[in-house]
């Protein structure tokens, strides 16, 4: 069967949220998959900065194989060790005490911590415009994209959006009916935005003194994607220290396999009692056993500095054209702007040229490749690079 006549079977059985996928994938290792027509691809997609180890890393391998010949799922009626030690993991990395809830998702981590949040006996969230934190109702009323947004309306209320990076309107904006202060330490379906280096600490601050929690969705920018394992704690994007009250996870937490994490530090850990929120799958041993792999490989194999130099090239090569007028970001959380807006033309162009690329607008493109990227992977988009958008700007009708 090929690429084509899986496309026909696609859009006969599959409901059409994505529209048409942009071909079908068979195989991966490392930061390379291949398609059903053996045409083998540079992913710098990464399964949207979900891969943090690649495809088929044999440390994940192993660990799913592992813990499914053990026990794949057992109800949360139950503790399984897998689950126990991955709490303890991500509230170390962290460096606070806290408690974490396991669901299945980024969109049902932030649901835990929505609901969370009004425990404080307030109900009111800031979040900023730009924001993205998934597509349940409840973290897409917390999303301010009027596009995802309308279709569903009405969503559950009280959420107040102000401009992001703007420390002086999230000041103006919370008061003590404020729940929560909820903000992405870097934008990431925005197309990779960063925000002043002073934000999240002011942000910290302007919660503090109205009593509100300090709500950081680290869904994307997490696991060692910006060079540390959580972004609020790299330096190169936030100058001081942010001691989050809730952080929520999942994309590259366990590599591919299903999770959500919603942790919650010091006395907000306890604000849930029995009753209050539920999961049949969140945190099964199978979930938190690879996620456990990855955290344990992202140390053996150093991949937080990894990341940080990986990115510094990739960020380089991309810059090295003049039609990129702007570069963001930090370590393999990398976002472009283009001189005109062919993001579009430059996804399909990169594709023809063997590279899964990402526009997250018509001008914007983002790079969020698996941490394994070796620099053959990043040698190779320097080498195609400038032909790529050749061919972008000419389909696009450049002069
Ligand atoms: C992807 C994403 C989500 C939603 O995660 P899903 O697993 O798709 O539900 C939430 N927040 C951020 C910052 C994300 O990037």
């Amino acid at each position: 069967m090929t690429t084509s006549g899986w496309g026909e079977r696609y859009s006969d059985a599959l409901m059409n949220t994505f529209g048409p996928p942009k071909t079908t994938l068979v195989s991966g290792s490392g930061a390379r998959v291949t398609d059903a027509d053996g045409k083998e691809y540079v992913d710098f997609l990464g399964g949207i900065a979900v891969n943090t180890l690649g495809h088929g890393h044999p440390a994940l391998v192993r660990a799913v194989s592992e813990q499914a010949a053990r026990l794949v799922h057992v109800s949360n009626f139950f503790a399984t060790p897998p689950q126990i030690e991955l709490a303890e993991r991500l509230l170390g990395l962290l460096g606070a005490g806290g408690r974490v809830f396991f669901a299945n998702s980024g969109t049902e981590a932030n649901e835990a911590a929505f609901k969370l949040t009004r425990r404080t006996g307030r109900t009111r969230i800031v979040a900023a415009t730009g924001g993205f934190h998934g597509r349940t109702m409840g973290a897409l009323a917390l999303t301010s994209k009027e596009a995802y947004r309308t279709p569903f309306a009405p969503l559950p209320g009280d959420v107040t959006f102000v401009e992001y990076g703007d420390a002086a309107a999230l000041e103006a904006a919370v008061d003590e009916s404020v729940a929560a202060v909820l903000l992405e330490p870097v934008q990431g379906e925005a197309g990779v935005v960063v925000p002043p280096t002073d934000y999240l600490v002011r942000a910290q601050q302007v919660a503090r003194d109205a009593g509100a929690l300090l709500w950081l969705d680290e869904v994307q920018s997490g696991i060692g994607r910006t060079g540390t394992w959580f972004a609020h704690q790299n330096p190169a994007l936030v100058d001081g220290t942010v001691v989050p009250d809730v952080v929520t996870l999942a994309k590259g937490l366990a590599g591919g396999v299903p999770i959500g994490a919603c942790i919650a530090t010091g006395g907000s850990g306890k604000l849930f009692d029995p009753g209050n929120h539920g999961t049949t799958f969140g945190g099964n041993p199978l979930a938190t056993a690879a996620a456990l792999a990855v955290l344990d490989t992202v140390e053996s194999e150093g991949l937080l500095a990894r990341s940080t130099t990986a990115g510094a090239r990739l960020k380089e090569l991309l810059a090295a054209d003049a039609r990129v007028t702007e570069v963001r970001g930090a370590g393999l959380m990398v976002g472009i702007d283009l001189s005109q807006p062919y993001a579009a033309e430059t996804v399909a162009a990169g594709q023809d040229a063997g590279f899964v690329l990402n526009a997250p607008s018509p001008t914007r493109l983002r790079f969020v490749p698996p941490l394994v990227v070796t620099d053959a992977d990043l040698d190779a988009l320097a080498a195609a690079w400038s032909g790529i958008l050749d061919t972008a700007y000419t389909a696009g009708g450049a002069a």
